[in-house]
């Protein structure tokens, strides 16, 4: 039998569909009920008709683990993955990050509770934790979305960045320090490329505060970890005690990997021979014959061996090198 020609297909108009009801993230929306596969819900909506995004610490309009909807993986460190999620009712994104310990139950549970109280700093230089779930024996963060990722990422496609970017980015990664040194009185422990994030709006924000100082004093977890020693100053890699100078020593050298585009500390073989080179070899410095006496001097303020000879957070935002990133702020305003 002849097969019949298929007639000409049509697609429905647009407007006759029930799409026109939806909204970006798949939400049925009238006033204030929203309505989407998960279910039925009323979210107070502001004028401009959307939802009102969830700020932290809002007791009212408290996040859940089970509206949020996996994206995709977006990266992966030493305590575990993190995941791009967007609320199921808000349409909000951000950045779950899922930590899988191998310890006691209830020593988790206390461990998220800390997690709860530490992570919750409120400054524009500092990324925002929003909510710290515990389900299944995995401790999950609720993280504001930095969508341009790390300094870790940009530093592999960009491989060196340019003193008056790194001026702009410096500037912000000290008002953080400054923040969590002066204003909160803690230390952040973990300062390397990977824990400062960068969004599209140009912003850098410091992360993972407090996480790390968690997941190493969890004696179960000690033994294990296996996070980078790399950045750690001399006192703390040593064991001695260590302070707000830790900090400064790090971001020292996270500040000249990115210039030269090389971790200034040839590669080791193991942890030992990192301690070796860090305690007993002369501290690193940045080129003169490359760089800017103001950069090279700002370097040096940094990576000081003995921390009493390294400079605050506070004395080193008003150094001359951070005024070289007026450049930066023109670019992004014009570009
Ligand atoms: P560690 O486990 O020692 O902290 P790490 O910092 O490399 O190591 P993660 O903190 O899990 O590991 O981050 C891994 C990657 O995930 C980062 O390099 C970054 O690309 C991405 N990432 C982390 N947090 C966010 C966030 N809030 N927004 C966007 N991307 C993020
Ligand atoms: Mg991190």
């Amino acid at each position: 039998m002849p097969m019949k020609k298929p007639g000409k297909l049509a697609l429905p108009s647009q407007d006759s569909t029930i799409g026109k009801f939806l909204t970006q993230s798949g939400t049925f929306k009238d006033g204030d009920l929203l309505v989407n596969k998960d279910g039925l819900r009323i979210v107070p909506q502001s004028e401009e008709g959307e939802a009102p995004p969830i700020k932290p610490l809002d007791n009212n309009h408290q996040l859940s683990i089970d509206d949020l909807d996996s994206i995709k993986v977006i990266g992966k460190g030493n305590s575990g993955t993190v995941q791009l999620v967007r609320h199921k009712w808000t349409g909000q994104f951000f950045a779950l990050k899922v930590i899988q310990l191998n310890i006691q139950e209830s020593i988790r549970k206390q461990m998220a509770q800390e997690l709860k109280i530490s992570l919750f700093t409120q400054c524009q230089y500092v990324v925002t934790c929003y909510q710290c779930f515990y389900v299944n024996g995995v401790i999950s963060i609720a993280l504001e979305y930095m969508d341009g990722g790390s300094l870790a990422d940009f530093l592999k496609a960009v491989r060196t960045v340019p003193e008056a970017y790194l001026a702009a980015i410096c500037k912000q990664v000290l008002k953080g320090l400054m923040y969590l040194h002066h204003e909160k009185r803690v230390i952040h422990r973990d300062l390397k490329p990977s824990n400062i994030l960068i969004n599209h709006r140009g912003e850098v924000k410091i992360s993972d505060f407090g996480v790390s100082a968690i997941i190493s004093s969890s004696s179960a977890q000690r033994d294990t970890f296996t996070g980078t020693f790399n950045y750690m100053a001399p006192e703390r890699i040593s064991g001695q005690k260590h302070g707000y100078m830790s900090d400064i020593w790090s971001l020292g050298l996270v500040m000249l990997e990115c210039a030269t585009g090389n971790f200034p500390y040839p590669p080791r073989e193991s942890f030992y021979e990192l301690l070796e080179a860090v305690v007993d070899q002369p501290s690193p410095s940045a080129p003169s014959d490359q760089f800017s006496p103001e950069f090279c001097s700002f370097i040096s303020a940094c990576i000081q061996k003995n921390a009493a000879d390294r400079s605050s957070a506070q004395t080193l935002s008003v150094r001359k090198f951070l005024f070289a990133s007026q450049f930066c702020m023109f670019f992004r305003k014009h570009h």
